[in-house]
């Protein structure tokens, strides 16, 4: 299930203060150790933005983006008018759908053989993409890429072995001319090209990140993702290019090329900037907390007054809540500005300890957008949001070594 872990009271110390402490309180991402990466990775608020219904298929939710809701749409409707059956053509198009499936069931098998839990798996137009709970080491990430082609290959070669037995010939001009009796056929040559696709090596084909393993054998990570991330963006253009002349379809699927090179890009630059790295290298210490007994006025006075967005509630020296802007916003127009906060905040926030590996935390941020709360034996060292990763990022990025401690 998809659910967050409440931690019930810490230690009630001093009484709440509006002022600043020399404890470190980050707004944003209140990490309590353990809370969300040892005991349930996936929150609720880690379900991809677009995506609707959610089926489970091996315990991995399946959910469905709304552009690929679109291109069921578009299928139906080019399809009606085609010479095949109804029957043989939904017959056709919910086995390339089963496949997609398959394949990133292919992804989740083997991620769980290196005990990466798959938080869900979500269809777009260009194929599923299965979301692991935590990066892949290099090898591993070769060889969980390589089982969605393999089973592709595996139904194509299974039909193929099925026709060969019945002394069917395959005749690859005759598949222009759909029909019922070589619906298998196509169904077949469908994943074969399923397989094909998925091995072109750029980002976020699966093909990509082989590339990527293989190259960070010779290479750093770094530099392996940018010349995944570069030969995926290039693919990318030179099919929009074709696309746009000859064929508006792949133009349309240059386009989510584009966009999801661009995003394992970023995501990769992300995790090589943050790898080995404790939370308590980039968490935010100079923070300001509110008392239980606070009201939404003092909350809005210190948003103005702070740079802050997200201010943890305590009750002396434990932490009972995490109040986000919305929730001040919220219990502004709803009470009124003295109104007491303890009614609007948070009772269950995301909290990790220091030492987590800031990579781990990465995806729980990309995710939640909310600020996390960094956490250890109940006491509050820091708050992470995704306003200080940024910068930590960005000095990281022009040789920022974090400190230690
Ligand atoms: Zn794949």
């Amino acid at each position: 299930m998809t659910s967050l872990s409440t931690r019930p009271a810490f230690r009630s110390g001093q009484s709440p203060t509006t002022n600043s402490q020399s404890r470190p309180l980050a707004p944003c991402v209140k990490i309590s150790a353990g809370v969300l990466l040892a005991e349930d990775r996936s929150t609720p608020a880690a379900v991809t933005p677009g995506s609707v219904g959610s089926v489970r298929l091996l315990g991995v939710p399946i959910r469905l983006h709304f552009t690929f809701v679109l291109l069921l749409i578009f299928l139906v409707v080019i399809g009606l008018g085609g010479n095949q059956s109804p029957a043989s053509y939904t017959l056709f198009v919910l086995a390339l759908i089963a496949s997609v499936l398959l394949h990133e069931l292919g992804h989740a098998l083997v991620s769980s053989h290196y005990r990466i839990r798959t938080l869900e798996i979500v269809m777009y137009p260009i194929g599923g993409v299965a979301r692991l709970e935590r990066p892949a080491k290099p090898w591993e990430e070769f060889w969980i890429a390589v089982a969605g082609p393999a089973v592709n290959l595996a139904i194509a070669g299974v039909i193929f072995a099925i026709l060969y037995s019945q002394n069917r010939s395959f005749n690859l001009f005759a598949l222009t001319q759909p029909s019922s009796d070589n619906l298998a056929d196509r169904i077949a040559l469908g994943n074969l090209i399923l397989a094909g696709f998925n091995l072109l090596p750029a980002f976020p084909m699966d093909g990509g990140r082989m590339l990527r393993a293989i190259l960070s054998s010779l290479k750093s990570e770094y530099e392996a993702t940018r010349i995944a991330t570069w030969s995926g963006r290039m693919l990318a253009i030179s099919m929009g290019l074709y696309g746009f002349i000859y064929m508006p379809m792949l133009a349309f699927v240059a386009f989510f090329i584009y966009l999801g090179a661009a995003n394992e890009g970023a995501a990769s630059r992300g995790r090589s900037l943050t790898q080995g790295i404790p939370v308590r290298a980039a968490m935010m210490t100079q923070f300001r907390t509110l008392s239980h007994g606070a009201t939404v006025r003092d909350a809005a006075n210190l948003m103005l007054s702070t740079s802050q967005q997200d201010f943890p509630i305590v009750h002396g020296d434990q932490v009972i809540g995490l109040l986000a802007r919305n929730a001040v916003l919220r219990g502004m127009a709803h009470d009124g500005a003295n109104s007491y906060v303890a009614g609007f905040m948070q009772r269950e926030f995301p909290s990790v300890p220091p030492d987590q590996d800031l990579a781990e935390v990465l995806p729980l941020m990309a995710h939640s957008g909310a600020c996390v709360l960094v956490m250890q034996d109940g006491r509050l060292l820091g708050l992470l949001s995704s306003d200080n990763l940024s910068q930590f990022l960005l000095l990281r990025s022009v040789g920022l070594q974090p400190s230690e401690g």
